[in-house]
């Protein structure tokens, strides 16, 4: 696999999940439940009892840019709140990784996901409240997305990278 510099795979990064991000809107969601209009907003991403993001290293890169161009309160709000999820759920990297939950720093109230339009995480991108079932997005296009991911992060790191829970990766 040709090697690709940190700068060329985040742009690639950016667009796949660009392009997945208009996939998942034209085809799925308008069968969910409008965000717009929750009365609960930010449930999805506050519940420490469901939220279980991961992300790859090369994700962990853009979603640090990000929280690094925030306005410095902001920035050290974020900070303040990546490392009391750690503490307070016990995230780590090793073990069933999977099984630890937890509330998502990401989230500022009166604003929203703070890489919503960014670096949205896939598992978050192919989130939305459905009723039914049937109507949710197959969960092998986020596998498709998820593998195409590795490849950059494989093509970076030159080797296979584990996903880690949303905190622990992006921990400055
Ligand atoms: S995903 Fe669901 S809970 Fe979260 S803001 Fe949208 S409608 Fe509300
Ligand atoms: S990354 Fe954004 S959308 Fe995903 S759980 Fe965190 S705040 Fe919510």
């Amino acid at each position: 696999m040709k090697p690709l510099s940190q700068t060329q795979a985040l742009a690639r990064l950016k667009t796949l999940k660009d392009n997945f991000k208009s996939e998942i809107s034209q085809t799925f969601e308008h069968r969910a439940k409008s965000c717009l209009t929750c009365e609960t907003k930010g449930a999805c991403c506050l519940d420490a009892h469901f939220v279980n993001v991961h992300i790859s290293p090369l994700e962990a890169v853009a979603i640090r840019q990000e929280i690094e161009a925030l306005s410095p309160p902001l920035c050290a709000r974020v900070e303040t709140r990546i490392e009391a999820a750690i503490t307070e759920y016990s995230l780590t990297a090793d073990g069933d990784t999977y099984a630890q939950t937890f509330a998502c720093p990401l989230f500022e109230k009166g604003i929203g996901c703070l890489v919503h339009n960014t670096a949205k995480p896939l598992a978050c991108i192919t989130h939305a409240c459905y009723e039914n079932e049937r109507d949710l997005p197959p969960g092998q296009l986020q596998a498709e997305q998820e593998r195409l991911v590795d490849d950059l992060n494989m093509r970076i790191y030159a080797r296979r990278q584990p996903w880690l829970p949303l905190p622990v990766a992006i921990r400055r």
